[in-house]
């Protein structure tokens, strides 16, 4: 599959990964948008959010039983933001969903 972040799972792409376990990969943002930028994202090949089945239950609980940890790994103890883009309206640019954990910095509401 042509797919980007599954290239990255492959270690296809070269990427700086700071978490990996059977379900989960997480490394850091190519275009970092504060001082900690990471993607964090299933190994499964799901396209966006809107594609997520009944079945994928599992993979999703997994990955916010990991998040506290990943987020005190790039420094999200005092505060940190989880984004996920669905769709080009969005601002979603690679099709295989990805959770953006941003920290580091203070953060404006509304996002842009
Ligand atoms: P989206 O725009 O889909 O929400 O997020 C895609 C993210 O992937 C962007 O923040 C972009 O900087 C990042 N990205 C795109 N290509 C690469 C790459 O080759 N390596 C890494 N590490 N990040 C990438
Ligand atoms: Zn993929």
């Amino acid at each position: 599959m042509d797919c980007l972040f599954c290239k990255i799972i492959n270690r296809e792409i070269p990427s700086d990964i700071i978490y990996e376990d059977e379900h989960v990969v997480v490394f850091k943002d190519i275009s970092p948008q504060a001082p900690g930028h990471v993607l964090l994202l299933p190994k499964k090949h799901i396209g966006t959010l809107m594609d997520i089945k009944p079945e994928d239950a599992q993979i999703f609980g997994h990955i916010f039983k990991i998040l506290p940890e990943v987020a005190t790994m790039i420094g999200g103890d005092e505060g940190f933001r989880l984004v996920a883009n669905c769709y080009e309206s969005a601002g979603q640019s690679v099709f295989h969903i990805h959770f953006h954990l941003l920290a580091g910095r203070n953060f404006g509401w509304p996002p842009g």
